[in-house]
């Protein structure tokens, strides 16, 4: 199939792209252009079929950078995966999208998808939107009513819902520094290499004085769009780092989900897997944090 007729604009700047948004008679009718990764297969099978395409890929020179910030790694929205993959400062500063990033489709794809692309389209199956959770993510978004700033907790909104409205655009995300005694892990389990995740895990640790001060655990694959476990993460703050402690924390995780079957899997196998990607990552992510007391 081909994609139904649409008006097709390439603003060369976030100003002429803000222009041809106010200029859309119904934004509810345009679809933003990225790394095309996503919404060419939905244009070409007319699961989506905008009235306008706003191509943004010629704002690379505004939003195409990664920067090293005293307390972020800030990664442009357009900013290419292959490209975060292959980034010094992501692979010191950002180790957990890094290790995240190649479980993302494809090299091919990965050097066209965005960084962006991917945290907007929010697939609860996807492993950068739960990498964002993780992290507690800050996404920068620019509209007609000026910029504003999100974290990831109050971006993902449900099945394919994030808190972008039709006239927005994400334009940066900022993955915060990790303070000293961190360690994080990513961890997944798919039917082949380069597919979605059935049910992924990505955990985030901070070891101070022998004691765990803060841990952040997030699945993707699991609901509707990416969730933290609250219960988990309460189970592990103060308490002293050890192989029960990781156990007790992926039970009382796997234990607060209610995934849904899909032909991909049963909601039992996704709660078993859960727990047992929660321990792989919480394990993994306690060995790398380094403790400055203990
Ligand atoms: C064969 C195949 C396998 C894949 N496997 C995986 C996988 O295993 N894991 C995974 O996570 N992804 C996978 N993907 C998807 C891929 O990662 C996409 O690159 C990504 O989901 C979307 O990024 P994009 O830049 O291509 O966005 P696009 O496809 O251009 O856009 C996707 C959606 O996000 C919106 N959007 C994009 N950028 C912005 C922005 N800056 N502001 C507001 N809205 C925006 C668009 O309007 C559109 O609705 C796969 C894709 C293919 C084709």
């Amino acid at each position: 199939m081909k994609p139904a007729p649409f008006a097709y604009y390439a603003p060369s700047s976030v100003a002429d792209a803000l222009d041809a948004i106010s200029r859309a008679d119904d934004p509810e009718d345009l679809k933003v252009l990225a790394g095309g990764q996503s919404l060419v297969p939905m244009l070409n099978l007319r699961l989506a079929q905008p009235g306008t395409l706003l191509d943004i890929n010629k704002l690379g020179r505004e939003w195409g950078n990664i920067e090293l910030d005293p307390a972020a790694v800030r990664v442009g929205a357009l900013v290419r995966q292959r490209a975060a993959e292959r980034s010094a400062v992501v692979t010191e500063w950002c180790p957990l999208l890094a290790e995240a990033l190649p479980h993302v489709a494809h090299v091919q794809i990965r050097t066209r998808g965005t960084i962006g692309g991917s945290i907007a389209h929010a697939d609860p199956a996807a492993e950068l939107p739960v990498v964002a959770l993780a992290l507690d993510a800050q996404l920068h978004i620019t509209g007609l009513r000026g910029e504003r700033s999100v974290p990831a907790a109050g971006f993902f909104q449900g099945f394919f819902t994030t808190a972008l409205a039709p006239d927005e655009l994400l334009s940066r995300i900022d993955f915060p520094r990790l303070p000293a005694g961190s360690g994080t892990s990513f961890a997944e389990v798919s039917r082949r290499r380069g597919d979605f995740a059935l049910v992924a895990a990505a955990a985030v640790v901070t070891v101070r004085e022998g004691r765990i001060a803060d841990a952040r655990l997030a699945f993707a694959g699991v609901a509707p769009c990416p969730v933290r476990s609250v219960a988990a993460e309460s189970a592990l703050r103060a308490a002293e780092p050890a192989p029960d402690v990781v156990e007790s924390a992926a039970q009382a995780a796997a234990g607060a989900l209610t995934p849904r079957a899909d032909v991909h899997g049963s909601a039992s196998y996704r709660r078993h897997m859960a727990r047992v990607l929660a321990i792989k990552a919480l394990t993994t992510a306690l060995e790398r944090s380094v403790s400055p007391g203990g």
